[in-house]
């Protein structure tokens, strides 16, 4: 392989740098020295910190050639500083790893990615064996995200994080999706190219706290939900039908009581339109919700196809 990067996103990681330098330069001399790449660099996007992150990479930098960094005007938050560092070298890279600062995500099998993409193998996925070190909470709103995207319908890859080697034409056909919403770990999944898993230990943050509090992780995965699926839309419709057919069992229902003279005056109507306006409302914009899906995908601007290979042309 000719250039290889690792981009590491970090926000206000003072905490971990030197240490996630000292690990990654490491490897990268080590697979140098084996020959399995031919030159490999750290890329640290600074999304915005508000530490003396960037003056620690500005410092690295000085020091080292290896060491790359990119600073980012404001906090951007984690998929866009990913994104910001991953278009800047998509030119240059032939293949790049992308690992998050504080070294919970194992960075021995850095190497095995390597050797897989010498392989010819274009997306690597970084996969969790086993979540030892997280709490029960955090194990078990993971799993039920995980469940959730598939029940949305968008295949995201069990326990795998943004701990990945994409080739250069898997990472250029990445960047050629124009969407703002950015979910990389569903994104990846649309390439297409040959993929495979390799498995790993999470580990414990090396050292500082986590950058993704509780709220974080909710909206991270209500835009995972809203950046891949239209569903939630279809479902407004279903429920829409299922009111109605409710609605016709009311009906009959509040005849019969009617016709019994059980019923007080007024209550018949009210009940019968109050299921069948609720479930003629729901099925309305169940309807609208269509044309808005349409405008969604629209407006996403994905690209219609990507290419593999091309033969006698
Ligand atoms: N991060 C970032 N911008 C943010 C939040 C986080 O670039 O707004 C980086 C952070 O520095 C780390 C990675 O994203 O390298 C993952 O964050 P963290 O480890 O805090 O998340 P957790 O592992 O707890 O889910
Ligand atoms: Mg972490």
């Amino acid at each position: 392989m000719k250039n290889f990067f690792i981009v590491v996103p970090c926000y206000n990681e003072e905490a971990v740098l030197n240490e996630t330098t000292r690990q990654l330069s490491e490897l990268i001399k080590g697979l140098l020295s084996k020959g399995k790449i031919a030159s490999g660099k750290i890329l640290y996007v600074d999304d915005g910190s508000k530490d003396s992150t960037w003056d620690i990479i500005e410092l690295q930098a000085s020091k080292c050639p290896m060491i790359a960094g990119l600073k980012l005007a404001h906090n951007v938050g984690h998929q866009q500083a990913l994104w910001a560092g991953l278009e800047s070298v998509a030119d240059i890279a032939s293949a790049t790893v992308t690992i998050d600062a504080d070294l919970q995500d194992d960075v021995e099998v850095i190497e095995t990615m390597v050797d897989r993409f010498n392989e010819g193998i274009d997306v690597i996925y970084g996969v969790r064996e086993e979540r030892k070190t997280d709490s029960a909470f955090k194990k078990y709103t993971a799993l039920a995200f995980y469940k959730l995207m598939q029940l949305m319908g968008s295949e995201v890859v069990y326990n795998h994080a943004d701990f990945r080697l994409l080739s250069q034409r898997a990472l250029k056909a990445l960047i050629s999706f124009p969407e703002r919403n950015l979910f990389l770990r569903g994104m990846v999944n649309l390439i297409g190219y040959p993929s495979c898993k390799v498995f790993y230990n999470r580990k414990e943050r090396f050292a500082g706290e986590t950058k993704y509090p509780l709220s974080k992780m909710f909206n991270f995965a209500l835009d995972g939900i809203t950046s891949f699926s239209v569903k939630p839309l279809r479902w407004i419709t279903a429920s829409g039908f299922l009111f109605i057919l409710v609605s016709i069992g009311v009906i009959i229902y509040a005849i019969y009581e009617h016709f019994l003279g059980k019923t007080s005056p007024g209550w018949t109507s009210l009940l019968v339109s109050l299921w069948f306006i609720g479930g003629s409302l729901l099925v309305a914009m169940g309807i609208v919700g269509e044309y808005i899906g349409k405008i969604y995908k629209e407006v996403k601007r994905r690209p219609r196809f990507i290419e593999e290979q091309r033969l006698n042309f």
